[in-house]
């Protein structure tokens, strides 16, 4: 026990992430036989999503304590994540036109996978969406984007009834510590949870599905560290000051369940502490920024989406003009920020961007069998952006402490 507790627990995290995939490659596909730990794991954190976004952003928007901060603080998030996903889209394009994934692709070697259902929300619909009819309904399906509207106009009231709000200001901010030591406990499960959905993830690969798709899924890797190693990087150590390797070594728990569990949302109460207590971004920033990006900024998922595209297009000879690259960009996005922080969730939108400029929605049910591969690494993507940007937008409006910074010589 005292040698266990005595190892930091993101060395526990990271030795747990390699010894599954060795047993994974080792046990086969019997692996899924311990999934049920992982999935425990899984539950176990989104348990806490809904009363941690809850309590967290409540108190966090009351704390920012005026209006006018609010809207620098958000709009300045806004900002970041439109611009870092424009960017995001165009270098899948541009790995998708150099390398040319989809060129010579055997596609009848492929296992074709299940299209999911497309989305049938349309723009209307999906503004609609973000308010919600009943609150409790909203906490009960975990829906979290009109929970995030719900508890900010909560925290804006809180704002607004001066004196009168502070009791209610009290009974958030405990509940949000309360929620935070709540997160510890959680958290000690992490090195078994991503022991097990790594086995059963390296244990049920189909191998031949990624040999014929080994190229897509290699560009996917490639532009997704190079989304997170070279525009996050400078965005953290340009807009926010802050020392690249600091910044990585801060997340690194975030970065090993994002990419364990494929999922955004259920990784949120780790990348809030991560922000909170490795990078000393402050509680309402992080709330804030953190829970938002974890819905709304996916960088991994608008990069793919441009890339699945191109490779799409060029499976069935599908010609693109410069226009509908345009509109590849606009879409993939638009998609990214419609895309539940869920796994998966990224595949569902290819329906959006294919049928916008006609690529047949078959090539869904080609990248499918390695969906899951691809996703662990747009959602890693997906969950540093989000604290890059907490990060940036702290440091931009006085919220960074500096002191909290953990060193990464630190162990
Ligand atoms: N699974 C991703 C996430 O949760 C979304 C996606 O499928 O691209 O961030």
């Amino acid at each position: 026990m005292k040698f266990w507790f005595g190892i930091p627990l993101w060395q526990r995290v990271v030795g747990a992430l390699i010894l599954g995939v060795v047993t994974g490659f080792l046990w086969g596909p019997d692996a899924e036989s311990i999934k049920w730990i992982g999935d425990l794991f899984i539950r176990a954190i989104k348990m806490l999503v809904v009363p941690l976004i809850f309590f967290s952003l409540v108190s966090g928007v009351a704390a920012i304590g005026d209006l006018r901060k609010l809207g620098s603080v958000g709009g300045r998030a806004l900002l970041l994540f439109i611009v870092s996903g424009q960017i995001a889209a165009w270098l899948g394009l541009l790995l998708g036109t150099i390398i040319q994934p989809g060129v010579g692709v055997d596609t009848s070697t492929i296992e074709m996978g299940p299209v999911p259902e497309p989305n049938p929300t349309g723009f209307q619909d999906m503004i609609l969406s973000v308010v919600p009819d009943s609150p409790v309904q909203a906490m009960a399906d975990v829906n979290v984007l009109p929970l995030i509207v719900f508890s900010m106009l909560i925290g804006i009231g809180i704002l607004m009834a001066k004196k009168d709000g502070e009791p209610a200001q009290r009974i958030f901010d405990s509940g949000a510590i309360v929620m935070q030591k709540v997160t510890m406990i959680v958290m000690e499960m992490t090195p078994f949870g991503v022991f097990a959905l790594m086995a059963w993830v390296a244990g049920t690969l189909g191998m031949d599905a990624l040999v014929s798709l080994a190229k897509l899924v290699a560009l996917n890797y490639a532009g997704c560290l190079l989304i997170i190693f070279v525009m996050y990087s400078a965005m953290v150590k340009f807009l926010a000051k802050v020392p690249v390797r600091d910044f990585f070594r801060g997340i690194i728990d975030a970065m090993a369940v994002s990419y364990s569990t494929a999922s955004s949302n259920a990784t949120l109460p780790v990348t809030l502490r991560c922000t909170q207590r490795n990078l000393g971004v402050s509680q309402p920033v992080s709330s804030f920024v953190v829970s938002l990006g974890a819905t709304i900024n996916m960088n991994g998922t608008a990069m793919y989406l441009g890339l699945a595209t191109l490779f799409g297009a060029q499976i069935f000879g599908v010609d693109l003009t410069w226009g509908q690259y345009f509109l590849i960009t606009i879409l993939a996005t638009l998609g990214a920020i419609g895309a539940a922080g869920i796994p998966g969730a990224g595949l569902i939108m290819m329906a959006l961007v294919f049928g916008a400029v006609g690529v047949p929605l078959e090539t869904i049910a080609f990248v499918a069998g390695v969906d899951r591969i691809m996703d662990m690494m747009r959602t890693t993507t997906n969950v540093s952006g989000d604290a890059a940007v907490a990060t940036t937008v702290a440091a931009m409006t006085g919220e960074l402490d500096r002191e909290e910074l953990i060193s990464a010589d630190d162990v």
